[in-house]
């Protein structure tokens, strides 16, 4: 049993979230408006939440940022009826791990749900990939990751990606095969969805090569064009190293 907050100010979705939510044997909290999901969400702890970008009182954008940092370890599944897909894009770049576009099947939402609550309760062994001498740690069970020794905060989507690429690191991996394993078996969205996350934790990693102290190698994502990514161990030399290396 998960605990779920829905963020919605249309009384029939609302409604009809809630229902069918709770008969999946979920708690939910039905919030109306930006001010009062932040306020449930400072309050207590949410599993997942699922919440529409067009709020009467805050910017659902807004409300995401917020959310992510109240509730560092939860899903967060955006609803929009907004078309244009710079505003989904704004809305995964805010925290968001995933989104779905109004009207929706009711049975695809819950199947989403579904898939997202599975992947983040299931414990599994510690991964742990050897980076030179030093190390890159997954820990699957606590969700925890580490690079070098320096624990690296990662949002709940970005960790898992992580992970899927570390099992196969060295080898290219498919965007069918992470949007597969990391998001829904049965994606059809757009993969959007995957560039965004492949963006914000190379930006993760980046921050955490230039911060490293003594300075080191990080692992990098490498883009391999028209099929996927690869995980690169020794990938990433702090900025300005490398800057000297091209001067030299
Ligand atoms: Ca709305």
């Amino acid at each position: 049993m998960a605990a779920l907050l829905i963020v919605e100010d249309d009384p029939k979705i609302g409604v009809l979230l809630a229902n069918a939510l709770s008969a999946n044997g979920h708690t939910t909290t039905w919030q109306r408006s930006g001010a009062s999901a932040l306020h449930a969400a400072a309050a207590q702890p949410f599993d997942l939440v699922l919440l529409d970008l067009g709020l009467p009182d805050v910017d659902g954008v807004d409300v995401c940022r917020e959310l992510r940092r109240l509730l560092p370890g939860a899903i967060i599944v955006i609803l929009t009826a907004r078309r244009d897909e710079m505003d989904v894009i704004v809305g995964l770049e805010s925290g968001a791990d995933d989104y779905l576009t109004k009207p929706f099947r009711m049975t695809e939402l819950l199947a989403r749900v579904r898939a997202h609550l599975r992947r983040s309760t299931t414990p599994g062994a510690a991964v742990t990939a050897p980076l030179g001498l030093d190390e890159l740690t997954l820990d699957t069970g606590r969700r925890e990751c580490q690079v070098r020794g320096t624990p690296l905060v990662l949002r709940p989507k970005e960790f898992d990606l992580l992970v899927r690429l570390a099992r196969d690191s060295t080898t290219a991996v498919s965007r069918e095969t992470l949007m597969a394993d990391v998001w829904d078996e049965n994606w059809f969205g757009s993969t959007k969805t995957l560039d965004v996350h492949v963006a914000s934790l190379r930006r993760a990693l980046a921050e955490l090569a230039d911060s490293l102290d003594p300075p080191g190698v990080v692992p990098e994502i490498t883009t391999l064009r028209g099929f996927g990514y690869r995980l690169d161990l020794h990938g990433q030399v702090p900025r300005d190293r490398s800057e000297r290396k091209e001067h030299r």
